[in-house]
């Protein structure tokens, strides 16, 4: 049997329940919205609802929920995941394929993740299906925010947020998937309650490594002239820059705790993070965090990861030296 990772945690969120029991009052909406950031539960998610939909306690050992679990089955279609950029006439053939039978004569599902990397036009292509739905067929659209969905889609939706998870909770899913105990008490540490993040930072091979480069860049970066020795480091390839955003984010956290005088995240980087405290003040902080997620759209929407670092570091100043003046 296929194992689906984090299983049982997202059976317990908020999220499956209120879905879950649609489902058993027979009240499956046409459409749903989940909100969340963490990829991989959402994966989990999709992947329980799916189950759901066919066999009625989504045991997962079941021959439809197999077919769920390898995706073989013919009525379940994900669609623009990763980082593809939906068409106008890809929603079209959606759309369409929606009004037709369905292979197995039961219910139709899609499945959309990272919705809110959809252009307005294909998301207004899709309003009419949500506006008039067929029979047995079900939407379900997920995002990390609503900022740049349709008001139009959302009013057609029924919204779900999936909620982040309890730290103790994240510890032991990560063990349980095979992450020893030393690096699942990190990442859920560091997780803010996001099982993706919390992975992001267990799995990280050269994590004490990867800290240091992190808060180095931010106590060294003092102009826009240093950009460019910056964008050799290593920190910024394609395989790592996920993971050093997630880096930033942590760190920035820890810069924002520092002044307000709580626990930092980084209790061992101490002396680092009261240095760029010195230099980000509290407001800065808030706009750094917010160019981070900047770029992580910008990542999604297939921006190379050298553009999305060169972003990074001409901002990062800019934040720093305007909100220290607006002090003054
Ligand atoms: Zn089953």
């Amino acid at each position: 049997m296929n194992e689906l990772r984090y299983a049982s945690e997202v059976k317990n969120s908020s999220a499956y329940k209120a879905i879950s029991a649609d489902i058993d009052r027979g009240e499956f909406s046409h459409a749903y919205f989940i909100l969340s950031e963490d990829k991989d539960a959402v994966d989990t998610l999709f992947a329980l609802i799916a189950m759901k939909a066919y066999c009625p306690t989504a045991c997962g050992s079941c021959a439809e929920c197999h077919k769920v679990l390898v995706r073989s089955k013919p009525d379940v279609k994900y669609l623009a995941e990763g980082n593809e950029n939906f068409t106008v006439a890809e929603m079209a053939e959606v759309t369409e394929d929606a009004g037709m039978t369905a292979f197995e004569g039961g219910r139709k599902l899609y499945f959309f993740k990272n919705f809110e990397n959809l252009a307005d036009a294909p998301q207004n292509k899709l309003l009419k299906t949500l506006e008039e739905p067929f029979d047995k067929v079900h939407f379900i659209l997920s995002a990390a925010s609503t900022a740049t969905v349709l008001p139009t889609v959302l009013s057609r939706v029924k919204q779900v947020t999936l909620a982040a998870f309890p730290t103790e909770e994240i510890k032991s899913a990560l063990i349980k998937s095979g992450v020893p105990a030393e690096r699942a008490e990190r990442g859920a540490r560091l997780s803010q309650g996001s099982l993706t993040r919390a992975r992001e930072f267990a799995v990280d091979e050269d994590f004490a490594r990867h800290v240091e480069e992190v808060t180095d860049l931010l106590t060294e970066l003092k102009s826009t002239a240093d950009v460019y020795r910056f964008l050799k480091e290593g920190i910024f390839t394609k395989e790592r820059i996920e993971r050093t955003l997630s880096m930033f984010e942590v760190v920035f956290h820890s810069v924002m705790s520092y002044h307000l005088g709580l626990p930092l995240l980084l209790e061992e980087k101490k002396q680092a993070i009261a240095e760029i405290a010195g230099a980000y003040s509290l407001a800065a902080v808030g706009e750094a965090t917010e160019v981070i997620l900047t770029c992580r759209a910008r990542l999604k929407a297939n921006c190379n990861a050298t553009n999305v670092a060169d972003y990074l570091l001409l901002k990062l100043p800019e934040v720093k030296y305007k909100c220290r003046s607006s002090l003054a």
